[in-house]
């Protein structure tokens, strides 16, 4: 059975008060063949991994530096989010990509350094909405994913999280369809076959706008092994719910 991972992007958002009342109301146990992970802005990740210590759910941060060490101010080490007991970092979300510059290469640079500090980088990937109305979606999916490739070999590939998120679908209420998820996570199943031997064991996530009325129907998608949720993961009983949606749908493989 191949679990659902369940990822909340907390982006720039929280506070000391906030976060502990939102961390302590999620249930200290997932739902079965569930995994659970919060993406907390940098300096929450002390006070995350305290207050899930008893909890299944994991802690993560929504980004990292490229480069190892030195003299990169305000930059943060891939070394010093594994030693706040990260498992997961996203990379190359839309908002990095756009706002902050970072190019495929950078992106596959970070999921490289991710992996080199043991832990698993969640790639997002994702078309514009002029590259979609252009009937690009594939060539912009493809030149992401080949990218990783020029920079992982096939067995880190194989260890990394590759999240869809369709730009037009972040933040805006608009999530994709169902059949243009499904589409699009078919692609992304058969590139991932060209490049590693088990691309069925590789999670494929969904993110743009996932709330808990839509997350069933999402969950039961053939390729879709979880999703990445903004929004609706800063609040609790959301959270939960999209989490409880994925449990009923645990069972693919
Ligand atoms: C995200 O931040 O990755 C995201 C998918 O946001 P939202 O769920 O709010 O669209």
């Amino acid at each position: 059975m191949r679990t659902r991972l369940v990822v909340g992007n907390w982006k720039m958002n929280g506070s000391l008060v906030s976060n502990r009342a939102l961390l302590s109301s999620l249930p200290a146990t997932a739902p079965a063949g569930v995994s659970r992970v919060v993406c907390v802005p940098f300096p929450y990740l002390a006070q995350a991994t305290g207050l899930l210590a008893d909890s299944t759910v994991a802690v993560a941060a929504q980004n990292a530096s490229e480069y190892p060490e030195g003299a990169y101010t305000g930059e943060v080490s891939v070394a010093m989010v594994a030693e706040f007991g990260c498992a997961y970092v996203i990379v190359g979300h839309s908002e990095r990509r756009s706002l902050f510059g970072e190019d495929d290469g950078v992106v596959a640079r970070k999921a490289d350094a991710v992996l080199g500090a043991g832990m698993t980088p969640i790639v997002c990937v994702g078309e514009t909405l002029d590259e979609r109305e252009s009937g690009r979606v594939e060539s912009v999916l493809r030149r992401q994913l080949d990218a990783l490739d020029r920079v992982l070999d096939a067995s880190a590939l194989a260890g990394i999280v590759v999240a869809y998120e369709p730009v037009w679908a972040i933040g805006t209420g608009r999530a994709a369809s169902p059949a243009q998820v499904q589409d699009v996570l078919s692609f992304i199943r058969t590139w991932l076959a060209g490049h590693v031997s088990a691309a069925d064991e590789v999670s494929i996530l969904y993110g743009g706008s996932v709330k808990p009325n839509g997350a069933a129907e999402l969950f039961s998608l053939p390729d879709c092994d979880g999703g990445l949720i903004g929004g609706a993961s800063l609040v609790a009983a959301e959270f939960i719910a999209i989490c409880d949606a994925a449990g009923n749908h645990s069972q693919r493989v």
